[in-house]
């Protein structure tokens, strides 16, 4: 087991426990123990164990242990033992922690999903002590938004997971090729299960097998079959393919999906005499096609090979026919990014080591945006501290030609729709990001008049992270983006496709959208560490998905080019109230 494995599971016992009413001492270092597993990069238990075993607390070091010798440990076969399945369930809802499921369960006596469903509809829930009316309306919209989302995980989560499992099976003998599959191969920021491909040179039904019962799986549901749906200890979810060499090509294709975009393939085949089956192509006559690779697949159905990334069944097969399909952007269309906290806020880099980090990455800016004053819970800057920030700003940009620092700020939309900092404070930067980090409950007409009124304040050069959605865990707030979108291509106003993998916010849905009304967007890493700036490889498969073009993208401009869209209704602002005064 490695020691991310390890740290899911150390959560789960935390959970656990707090869920039987333990003294909350109990939990404390196993707790301490999780964060910290998490934090680090993932390597094997045995390592760590021998390495670093005076980190932990001696009953953490007893699980770990057993983790390593056994893959499972007894504690927390005992507590799930004891733990009535529907609570897991009920941890899954949000808002709802293991202190309230305790209360629910030992007050009204649920153990079910469905039973709490059901009390907070007839209005028990609601008389429970500390609950109320209010939190047994969020507890059914938790259920309601648990069903929806399933067990989820974030793109990088599953892709590592998929890289991990793609590596061990190359490893198997009888493997002459592995792909990834599904979600993650399609870049859908969030996935549900990794999905595999493997090509077997002999016994496919063996090579499942065998994978089924490898160290770290929990549990497996098709074995002897060639398709097996495997669980792993941390809950991650695995649907493996064994097929043979021949059937490699259609069975990647279908497994990589979508489901539309398949079916829209098969009709296009359908139409040339072709059926494509479960694991190939055949003819009319009934023979297999043969099939070198992916592009040849298409071509045999009258197509230009797809991206995965397009395969959404969003009309990409049509645009493809006509000749309509967009160049899509790539990572090396970016020349600097916009959106980066450093020390001054809560970012964890200076701006130098950010600077040179970005250089580093082939881009010829930064601009450094932190918080601004009202953010008070990221540190965000008093006007004093701007002054320092500019001329440390000044004094790193004397040290480069061929880079350029930008100052830039990511401000408050303040509830009443004005921004952070008086005028002659935000006349200071090259760009203003804007963005709501407060109030975020109001109703959809509110939140929309108060981000319309801030887009019409000519400082405003980008809307940040546009729908404040964390995805899995906060849903978007209430906001009219048609209108937000249309207001902001009228302004030029460019709208942020946040790239830190918890936002991706812009949905790449509705950033489909914005080449409708013209609107620009910025791809922004929301960078709080160097390593962050490898954020937008993220955002560029996003923007892919979203059909989006170099053009359409505004950091793929020089920082000149950039600087003048950002301050370009500033200055025709001060230009109109001269033209007035002489
Ligand atoms: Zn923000
Ligand atoms: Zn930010």
């Amino acid at each position: 087991m490695d020691s991310r494995s390890a740290a899911h599971l150390l959560h789960e016992i935390v959970a656990l426990l707090e869920l039987q009413g333990e003294d909350p001492a109990v939990p404390a270092p196993f707790a301490d123990a999780a964060r910290s597993l998490a934090a680090d990069e993932a390597r094997p238990l045995a390592e760590l164990l021998k390495r670093d075993k005076r980190r932990f607390a001696p009953e953490v070091v007893e699980v770990l242990e057993q983790f390593r010798d056994d893959g499972d440990a007894d504690l927390l076969d005992r507590l799930r033992e004891s733990t009535p399945e529907g609570l897991f369930e009920m941890m899954r809802v949000p808002g709802l922690g293991p202190s309230r499921i305790r209360r629910i369960h030992e007050g009204l006596g649920l153990d079910t999903l469905q039973e709490l469903e059901e009390a907070a509809r007839d209005g028990r829930l609601a008389e429970l002590p500390r609950f109320g009316a209010r939190t047994a309306e969020q507890v059914l919209r938790g259920i309601a938004w648990l069903k929806e989302s399933g067990a989820q995980i974030l793109l990088p989560h599953g892709r590592a997971e998929a890289e991990r499992v793609l590596a061990a099976l190359r490893r198997q003998p009888g493997v002459v090729r592995a792909e990834i599959a599904g979600a993650v191969r399609r870049h859908c920021e969030t996935v549900r299960d990794v999905e595999i491909v493997a090509a077997c040179g002999r016994d496919p039904e063996a090579v499942a097998a065998t994978f089924a019962r490898s160290p770290g799986v929990r549990d497996s549901v098709g074995s002897g079959t060639r398709e097996v749906s495997i669980r792993f200890d941390d809950g991650v979810r695995l649907q493996l393919h064994c097929v043979t060499p021949e059937q490699f090509v259609v069975t990647w294709f279908r497994a990589t999906g979508s489901e539309s975009h398949v079916q829209e393939v098969a009709a296009r085949a359908a139409l040339r005499g072709l059926t494509l089956g479960a694991h190939d192509l055949r003819d009319a006559s009934g023979r297999p096609v043969e099939l070198a690779d992916e592009p040849a697949l298409y071509a045999a159905c009258g197509l230009p090979w797809m991206t995965p990334e397009l395969r959404e069944g969003l009309g990409e097969l049509a645009a493809a026919a006509n000749g309509t399909l967009p160049g899509l952007i790539s990572l090396s269309d970016i020349r600097g990014v916009l959106h980066c906290h450093s020390q001054y806020s809560d970012g964890g880099a200076t701006i130098a080591e950010l600077a040179a980090a970005a250089r580093a990455r082939g881009w010829s800016y930064l601009g450094v945006s932190d918080h601004s004053q009202s953010a008070f819970y990221a540190g965000g800057l008093t006007a004093e501290s701007l002054v320092r920030q500019h001329e440390e700003i000044d004094a790193i940009n004397a040290s480069f030609t061929d880079f350029r620092v930008l100052k830039g700020v990511e401000a408050d939309i303040l509830p009443c729709g004005r921004i952070d900092y008086p005028v002659e404070v935000l006349d200071r930067f090259d760009y203003v990001i804007a963005s709501v980090h407060s109030r975020l409950g109001m109703n959809e007409k509110q939140m929309t008049d108060r981000v319309l009124k801030a887009l019409a304040d000519p400082h405003m050069s980008v809307l940040g992270h546009p729908t404040g959605r964390l995805l899995l865990t906060r849903e978007p707030y209430a906001i009219n983006m048609d209108a937000i979108l249309a207001r902001a291509g009228e302004l030029g106003v460019a709208v942020e496709l946040n790239a830190d993998p918890h936002r991706l916010d812009l949905d790449w849905r509705l950033a489909k959208l914005a080449g409708a009304y013209d609107t620009k967007i910025e791809i922004g890493p929301d960078a709080h560490s160097v390593d962050g700036l490898d954020n937008m490889a993220l955002g560029i498969g996003m923007a892919r998905k979203a059909w989006l073009t170099a053009a359409d993208v505004i950091n793929t401009r020089s920082a000149d080019e950039f600087v003048e869209f950002a301050t370009r209704r500033r200055r025709e602002q001060t230009a109109a109230m001269v033209a007035k005064v002489s």
